[in-house]
């Protein structure tokens, strides 16, 4: 069952849908059961070429700069109410395109909406400062918008991510050119079209749909760009960086993770155990902040291990759109990437307490659906412990002392998130002042919703922070003004 049918869908570019040639086409296919859903254009670097020019028309037009900050948060404002309306369209639309259950989209939809109030709120409160030089001199700063910027997009949370590259983008007085990821481009369309009739100058939000190495790498290597917000794998990151660094432009890389659940013997073990799972089976273990490790003191693992393998079996697989608790993975070759670990999994003696294989679905043969799976007992050192297994994977690791936990914790080439479970706090805050990592919770995985926590990553997961009021920072410049009287 799908939620829309299949359909052409053009770029929007220069506030104008631009109909794709007949032989430059993406399918885009439901990952529940491998239907079509819609074709999108393959976007290259003529279209990027028109957004770059487009957007670069309207960042300089009068009707823009003219614009006050707080005009631009009223529409930011309106964007979340059209988002609300439009909820379960846009909810069913996330399901369809990229598999997750029903309920995790519409948290996403919500998620989305509130991006666009939170930077709504803050256009006309992004201050300057002044500085005290000298008497006879004022001095003061201004944080000025820094011009066309690029936002590439992965296929897990396109909603969530297009809605607060466009709502930062907006707020800080910028014009926006987006790259969804070419297997979930649906939602990111939706949101422009139900934009359009707000009336934005034409040009400052532009979406070209392509394939990475073809329109996410003319965007990024696009001498015009100002700035460019790279949200996926290291890999393509390091590709994203190397290109920019030809034209000196700037940065912010999102990166993926291998983020621990650290759980200390005194916790609340009923609470871990529930977010230890939901962290790990969330859009079926497709998440970059995935809690992808347990690392757990030794005396309490067999008995939580089991507890969480009876939980995992019985949570209920199938399609997004029918809200079961795991939908299925993206596609085959994201499929064929777990199944990979599965494999090294059983070739090294791993055991494997639960899980591990495919789930056939009646109906469905098409999608790749997989059982939640607990690895134990893995070495902190082994490749199923260090790389992102992007799947409903978990390993375990055991530790005996704090310091043990924090050098396992950190052993990893990531650094992204961590969730922390003790009663004791001043373990905690210890634990937490020691983690390599951008975001670390304590007794809660995921607290506080995300739209004002600044959000990024140490070491291999990137660098620079999305969301909050930190975000500002990628999306202005600083200017000093010196005036001697
Ligand atoms: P990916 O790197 O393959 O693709 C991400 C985006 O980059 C897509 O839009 C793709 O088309 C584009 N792209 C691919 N090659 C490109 C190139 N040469 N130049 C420019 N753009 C290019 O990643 P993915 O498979 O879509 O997403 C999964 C990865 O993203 C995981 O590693 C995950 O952890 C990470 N991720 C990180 C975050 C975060 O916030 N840190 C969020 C979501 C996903």
């Amino acid at each position: 069952m799908t939620a829309v049918d299949a359909q052409v869908q053009g770029c929007y570019i220069d506030g104008k849908w631009v109909v794709p040639k007949q032989d430059r086409l993406i399918e885009v296919k439901n990952p529940a059961d491998g239907s079509s859903l819609a074709y999108v254009p393959r976007g290259d670097k003529e279209e990027i070429n028109l957004a770059v020019k487009a957007a670069k028309k309207a960042f300089h037009s009068r009707e823009w700069k003219t614009l006050s900050p707080y005009q631009r948060g009223k529409l930011l404002f309106q964007v979340a109410e059209l988002i609300r309306n439009n909820k379960e369209e846009l909810a069913q639309l996330e399901t369809v395109d990229v598999g997750k259950p029903l309920n995790q989209s519409a948290v996403d939809v919500e998620i989305a909406a509130r991006y666009f109030e939170y930077y709504a709120g803050i256009a006309d409160k992004i201050f300057g400062e002044t500085i005290p030089v000298e008497p006879g001199i004022i001095d003061y700063t201004v944080r000025e918008p820094i011009g066309i910027v690029g936002h590439i997009i992965p296929w897990n949370y396109p909603l969530q991510i297009a809605a607060r590259s466009i709502a930062v983008s907006i707020a800080t007085g910028n014009a926006a050119i987006l790259k969804p990821a070419e297997d979930t481009p649906l939602t990111t369309l939706k949101l422009v079209e139900l934009m359009e009739p707000l009336g934005l100058p034409k040009g400052i939000v532009n979406v070209v749909t392509g394939y990475g190495h073809e329109a996410g790498a003319a965007l990024s290597g696009h001498p015009e760009i100002n700035h460019i917000t790279f949200t996926g794998s290291v890999e393509t990151g390091k590709r994203v960086m190397a290109s920019a660094a030809q034209n000196i432009v700037p940065v912010t890389l999102e990166l993926g993770g291998k983020s621990p659940n650290i759980v200390f013997a005194d916790c609340n073990q009923e609470q871990a155990l529930e977010w230890v799972r939901k962290s790990i089976i969330q859009n079926a273990g497709q998440t970059c902040s995935a809690g992808s490790r347990l690392v757990i003191e030794r005396s309490i693992k067999d008995q939580f291990v089991r507890e969480l393998a009876a939980a995992m079996e019985k949570l209920s697989i199938g399609p997004g759109i029918d809200n079961h608790d795991l939908g299925p993975v993206l596609s085959k070759k994201q499929f064929d990437i777990i199944q990979s670990f599965m494999d090294l999994a059983k070739k090294d003696g791993i055991r494997i307490v639960t899980g591990g294989e495919r789930k056939q679905i009646e109906g469905y043969e098409a999608g790749y659906y997989l059982q939640p799976t607990i690895l134990d007992d893995v070495p902190a050192t082994h490749t199923l412990a260090q790389e992102e297994i992007f799947g409903p994977v978990l390993t375990v690791t055991t530790f005996q002392t704090e310091e043990e936990a924090i050098e396992i914790a950190n052993g990893t080439p990531y650094g992204l998130v961590a969730g922390v479970w003790t009663e004791n706090v001043g373990l905690a805050h210890r634990v937490a002042s020691q983690l390599q990592c951008g975001q670390v919770f304590i007794n809660h995985y995921g607290a506080g919703g995300g739209m004002a926590q600044p959000f990024g990553g140490y070491k291999k997961s990137g660098f620079g922070r999305e969301k909050g009021l930190e975000a500002l920072r990628n999306y202005t410049q600083l200017k000093n003004v010196a005036l001697k009287y």
